[in-house]
C-alpha cells in the first residue's frame, strides 16, 4: 500500500472571474479535512497558504484542538488534528510528503480539463507499491490551470446522476478518499 497525504491549496486558485489568486482560510476545512484524512489513514494533511497571518490562524486552530482546553474536552479531534501540517507553497507540501522519492501529485477538479485517471485506476495504483501520493484539493473556484497542468494526474471528476457537480471541498475530499482507500 502506498503512502497517501492530502493538500488543501489556497494559492494559486481561481476567483469568480477566472483570475488566479489567493483565497482565505475556511476554518471549518481545517477540522473537517483532518477528520477525513485521519479516518482514511492519510499520513499528513497539508494546508497550503502563502500569507503568514493565515498560516498563523491555521496554527492557532490546530493548537487549540491539540494542546488547548479543547484537546482535553474532545480528545478524538486532537488525534485528527495532529496530522495537520501548515506550509507556504504546494512545493513545500510535495517535498515534505516525499518518502524515498518525490511523491506523485494527483489533483482534483469538478471539470476534466485534461485526460483523467479513473477512480478504479487510482485505487488499484494506491493498493500496489510505489512512491507516496499527494492528493490535492482546491479552494475558491478551484485549482489554477498551471497546478492542474503540472500534476502527474488529474482524477476523474466526482459525478452523480445529473450534470451539476460543484461539491464543497469537504464533501469532495471525503468522497475521493472513500473511493480511493475506503473499505469495500
Ligand atoms: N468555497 C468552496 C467550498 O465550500 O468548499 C470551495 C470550492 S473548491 C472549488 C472545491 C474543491 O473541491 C475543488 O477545487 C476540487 O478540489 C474539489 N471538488 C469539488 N467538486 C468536485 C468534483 N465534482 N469532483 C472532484 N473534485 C471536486
Amino acid at each position: 500500500v502506498r503512502r497517501l497525504s492530502i493538500a488543501l491549496v489556497h494559492h494559486p486558485v481561481l476567483d469568480a472571474k477566472g483570475t488566479s489568486g489567493t483565497s482565505t482560510l475556511t476554518t471549518m476545512d481545517v477540522h473537517d479535512l483532518a477528520r477525513s484524512a485521519r479516518t482514511y489513514g492519510c499520513q499528513s494533511f497539508y494546508i497550503v497558504h502563502p500569507v503568514e497571518a493565515q498560516r498563523v490562524l491555521a496554527e492557532r486552530i490546530v493548537d487549540h484542538w491539540t494542546h488547548g482546553s479543547s484537546a482535553k474536552r474532545i480528545p478524538d479531534r486532537k488525534e485528527a488534528l495532529s496530522i495537520v501540517r501548515i506550509v507556504p507553497t504546494l512545493e513545500d507540501a510535495i517535498v515534505a510528503s516525499s518518502g524515498s522519492g518525490r511523491p506523485f501529485v494527483w489533483v482534483t477538479a469538478a471539470r476534466a480539463q485534461r485526460s483523467v485517471k479513473t477512480w478504479a485506476e487510482a485505487r488499484a495504483e494506491l493498493l500496489g507499491e510505489g512512491p507516496p501520493v499527494l492528493l490535492v484539493f482546491g479552494t475558491s473556484w478551484g485549482l489554477a490551470p498551471e497546478v492542474i497542468a503540472s500534476a502527474d494526474a488529474l482524477l476523474e471528476p466526482i459525478r452523480g446522476p445529473v450534470p451539476w457537480n460543484h461539491l464543497s471541498v469537504r464533501a469532495a475530499c471525503a468522497i475521493a478518499l472513500d473511493r480511493l482507500v475506503g473499505e469495500r
